[in-house]
């Protein structure tokens, strides 16, 4: 099962969730305040390998949009 990367709309808390292709798209609730969060879309998750310091400045920022 693929991971998927989501933040978080309210407090912009960034976590990665294991989902089927068919729930990708589905709501997913913030750890941290319980909130909805969106799926980001990245084209380099296969090399973020845990870290989030390096997104944005090697993958660009115009995914989050
Ligand atoms: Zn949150």
């Amino acid at each position: 099962m693929p991971i998927y990367e989501y933040k978080c709309e309210k407090c912009g808390n960034i976590f990665e969730e294991l989902r089927g292709l068919s729930h990708r798209d589905d709501p997913v609730e913030c750890p941290d305040c319980h909130s909805e969060a969106k799926r980001i879309v990245s084209q380099c998750a296969a090399s973020i390998g845990g870290s989030y310091s390096t997104v944005g400045s090697s993958c660009g920022s115009g995914g989050f949009s």
